[in-house]
């Protein structure tokens, strides 16, 4: 089934909500990167917060996460664009850690000390960026964080990667609630209860729940329509003319060197971990043009 997203509003206009499936696109970047099960929820996390994220945003803008902590993953790096196309990496795919509590152990493998930094390119002169320390670890309460203390805009966040012992993904995908100024405190209040008595996300998708069921759990009897739906997909933006580029800002004598010491260049999108080899001759051309 294809990944796609739905925003809606409710009829007072006081809450936002979106929910999506991104089981395809996590599958994908798991095999892109040869992630091991843990690396796999918390990448799969990651970019599915990253499109709930960039769900609110217009086509033609962007949001970029960085999560950054103590434990052995490191690092988790993902963009997104408001046209559904997400891409995105951790330090070390190669993180397997003992479940926890029966889930696997993101906030184990990200550590619990380090900060968030969310970068947002809404077309204006400068980009917007917000930081703030990880809240627990778990990627979806981190974000729901930054909204609370970086945008002063209460939200809650939930996300769920479903990763099958053999390490193929089978269930992934989350839900965005935000409340507008306008929304009074008994409704969010309500709104709280209710979604920490939900079933967690991951098992909702398991049982074939689809977005538009998510947010009918959570919104109930609240007067609601759909406002979007829009597709998702792991998408990476890397060509071969941009890593030439790359290579080329090396400059002539680094090039040079490079044709004498190694003949050819071997490089990786780190994003979605496409390889590109560079013969000497193409290498050669590029200096010539330099
Ligand atoms: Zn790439």
């Amino acid at each position: 089934m294809d990944d796609y997203m739905i925003k809606v509003m409710t009829d007072a206009k006081d809450l936002l909500g979106v929910a999506c499936l991104t089981t395809t696109l996590v599958e994908d970047a798991a095999l892109r990167h040869d992630t091991y099960p843990t690396a796999t929820a918390a990448l799969g996390r990651a970019l599915t917060g990253c499109e709930l994220m960039a769900s609110l945003l217009d086509p033609e803008q962007r949001v970029a996460i960085k999560l950054e902590g103590d434990g052995p993953l490191r690092k988790i790096v993902a963009e997104a664009e408001g046209n559904g196309a997400v891409r995105g990496y951790v330090a070390n795919p190669h993180v397997d850690l003992p479940p926890k509590n029966g889930k696997l152990d993101v906030s184990g493998a990200l550590g619990k000390d380090g900060f968030l930094t969310v970068s947002k390119d809404l077309l204006f002169k400068e980009p917007y960026r917000g930081v703030v320390h990880l809240y627990n670890g778990e990627v979806a309460s981190d974000i729901a964080y930054y909204y609370s203390e970086s945008e002063q805009i209460p939200s809650a966040v939930g996300i769920g990667v479903f990763v099958e012992p053999d390490a193929g993904v089978t269930a992934a995908g989350g839900f965005l609630i935000q409340t507008l100024p306008s929304a009074d405190e008994k409704l969010v209040d309500d709104l709280i209860a209710r979604i920490e008595s939900m079933d967690s996300v991951t098992s909702q998708i398991r049982e074939g729940k689809l977005p538009e069921d998510l947010l009918k759990a959570i919104f109930d009897d609240i007067p609601y329509h759909v406002i979007e739906k829009r597709y998702l997909a792991f998408v990476c933006s890397c060509s071969r003319e941009r890593i030439e580029q790359a290579i080329t800002t090396l400059g002539r004598d680094e090039i040079g060197k490079i044709i004498a010491e190694q003949g050819t260049v071997d490089v990786s999108c780190q994003f979605c971990n496409k390889n590109y080899i560079f013969s000497r001759e193409e290498l050669e051309k590029m200096l010539e043009e330099h």
